[in-house]
């Protein structure tokens, strides 16, 4: 029996799975995060022990995602320092010569949700997470972007909402960025507070929904995405999605003038379906492409 190997590597959790060919699920195994040399030995001997015929990953990046590039499959300038300039897919392969794919684990997402989820049969889709960080995968005509690097729509930048009492956020990197305005750790700093203990009518979420309407705006003018899907420990909050969808129409304000938006919105940014395991079922699809390609 053909097998294919799945990996979502994420910065808290290692996701590793086996699955058919058709994409049943036969082995799953979970792993913290630590450091390279504490988390890929278990790593190599699941995929090897259970002589998998491909390999899929997804992963938290930034990336090299050029298979022309000598490294080809190495986490770059992460914060996370231990796996720097890591050459991760290399690593995994343990020196077998296996078909292997790898994207970010957003883009494996998108792909998931448009071969299996919430974006079935669509030619273009947005996949974002809304959690410890915000990160976007984006599909478009059969393949996700990668372009110059990958989308980093995460790191938007955007308008601090006029009552927001910490406009600059908390991303080291930029002032007033959306990852920094509301991921997680940014509302738990304008709150002072876990972000998942606030109760729904509290207004910070008015401010949150402010600067996910401000993104969706946003790939609706540059990417026309047929559909946004909004996932993450964030988007759990089920309040923000009508938030989301209100304001993201006040903000195009009848300019892009699609039923999609000016009557269906409730259709057009929706929760992923697979949650949460859209990244890893990407990872299994990135693997099967890989052997599908070699055989
Ligand atoms: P990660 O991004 O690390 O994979 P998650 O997607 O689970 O993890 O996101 C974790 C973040 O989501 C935390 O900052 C947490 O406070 C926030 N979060 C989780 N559930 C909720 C909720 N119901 N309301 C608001 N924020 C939440
Ligand atoms: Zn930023």
């Amino acid at each position: 029996m053909v097998k294919i190997g799945a990996l979502e590597a994420g910065g808290t959790k290692m996701v590793l799975a086996v699955y058919t060919l058709e994409g049943e699920e036969l082995e799953r195994l979970t792993l913290p995060t630590l450091t390279p040399q504490q988390t890929m030995p278990q790593m190599v001997d699941f995929f090897r022990a259970h002589a998998v015929d491909a390999l899929g990953v997804g992963s938290f990046g930034p990336l090299d995602l050029d298979p022309r590039s000598p490294t080809y499959g190495a986490i770059t300038s992460t914060p996370k320092l231990p796996w720097r300039g890591y050459p991760l897919l290399r690593e995994l392969l343990g020196g077998r010569d296996i078909p292997a794919a790898i994207d970010t684990d957003v883009n494996a997402a998108v792909l998931a949700e448009v071969v299996r989820g919430a974006a079935q049969g669509l030619d273009s889709a947005v996949y974002v997470t809304v959690g410890t960080g915000i990160g976007g995968g984006v599909y478009v005509n059969g393949a996700t972007v990668r372009g110059l690097m990958h989308p980093e729509l995460g790191h938007m930048l955007v308008k601090p909402h006029p009552d927001d009492p910490n406009p600059r956020g908390v991303c080291p990197y930029h002032a007033s960025c959306l990852e920094g305005l509301a991921a997680g750790p940014a509302i738990a700093a304008r709150v002072g507070g876990d972000a998942r203990e606030l109760p729904d009518g509290h207004p910070t979420f008015d401010i949150e929904a402010y600067y996910l309407a401000q993104m969706c705006a946003n790939l609706v003018l540059t990417l026309s995405p047929q559909r946004i899907l909004l996932g993450g420990g964030v988007m759990q909050r089920a309040v923000l999605f009508d938030k989301v969808r209100r304001q993201t129409a006040a903000l195009l304000n009848g300019y892009v003038n699609q039923p999609a938006i000016t009557e269906r919105i409730e259709d057009y940014i929706v929760p992923p379906a697979l949650f949460p395991v859209s990244g890893l079922v990407g990872a299994y699809l990135l693997g099967l492409y890989a052997y599908q390609r070699r055989v």
